[in-house]
């Protein structure tokens, strides 16, 4: 079975470097005229042209944490493609730090991308996806929303937060045929997590059942199965994609 998203557009942010770019493409693939939103618009620019393919695809400069960035370019990627259909609400980021040693703008920097950022860009999109009668959210959030972990204080309550906002915008949305879900990665091999000495990332290896790092391309499958007609019957949910590493 081949899912087929032609003619509808989605946003992903943070869709220019590891889980988020592996997203886009996939939905891309699928048929969807893709806008990559980040900070760095050249990156995102990069993925777009690597894009081949009959959709369109456009890249956004944006800080999530930022809400007039988000207003302008929501506004750039309506013009450009037409109201989105599909958010993908991936843009994050850690700065670790054991709760007695981390500094307010250390918390305040991840709760702001990583929380209010989905709020910023949901609060308008939403707006529109009422009006159309149509919509699907797909928020990033992490097995480290629901387990916790030490040095993560910041990032924990973040992707925690993410998910009660997943569940409430999913029952204010759901009358309107917008369905919100959350996904929670486990291990995955990005950027974000190559910092990672040996032995740690050997020690992690060990507790994921499946005996391997996740890809970005698993996540990604999972967001295109909720972006699809297949999952019109789900919402509030949070779908672990880990390899058996949280059960
Ligand atoms: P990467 O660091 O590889 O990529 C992060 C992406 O987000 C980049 O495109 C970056 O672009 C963008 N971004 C970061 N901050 C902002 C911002 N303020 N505004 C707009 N864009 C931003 O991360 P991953 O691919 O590993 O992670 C993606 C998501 O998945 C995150 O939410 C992360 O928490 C989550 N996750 C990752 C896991 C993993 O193991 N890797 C596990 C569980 C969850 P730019 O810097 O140009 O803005």
């Amino acid at each position: 079975m081949t899912i087929d998203l032609a003619g509808k557009v989605a946003l992903v942010t943070g869709g220019s470097r590891g889980i988020g770019r592996a997203i886009a493409e996939r939905l891309y693939g699928a048929g969807a005229h893709v806008a990559i939103l980040a900070r760095d618009q050249a990156r995102a620019q990069e993925v777009v042209a690597a894009l081949t393919g009959h959709g369109q695809a456009l890249a956004v400069r944006a800080d999530v944490a930022v809400t007039q960035d988000v207003e302008a370019a929501v506004g750039q990627v309506e013009q450009a493609l037409g109201p989105v259909d599909i958010l993908v609400n991936n843009a994050g980021f850690t700065r670790d730090g054991l709760l007695v040693r981390m500094s307010e703008p250390d918390w305040d920097a991840v709760l702001d991308t990583n929380l209010k950022g989905a709020f910023n860009t949901t609060r308008v999109v939403a707006r529109t996806m009422i009006k159309r009668r149509w919509g699907r959210i797909i928020n990033i959030t992490s097995v480290i929303g629901l387990t916790g972990n030490r040095g993560q204080a910041n990032y924990a309550a973040s992707k925690a937060g993410l998910i009660g906002l997943t569940k409430a915008m999913a029952r204010e949305l759901a009358s309107r045929n917008v369905l919100v879900n959350a996904i929670a990665p486990g291990f995955i091999d990005t950027d974000l997590t190559r910092g990672l000495a040996e032995p740690a990332r050997k020690a992690l290896t060990d507790q994921i059942a499946v005996g391997r790092l996740g890809t970005p391309g698993d996540v990604a499958g999972a967001v295109l199965f909720l972006a699809s007609d297949l999952a019109d019957y789900i919402t509030g949910q949070v779908v672990v994609v880990d390899g058996g590493l949280v059960m």
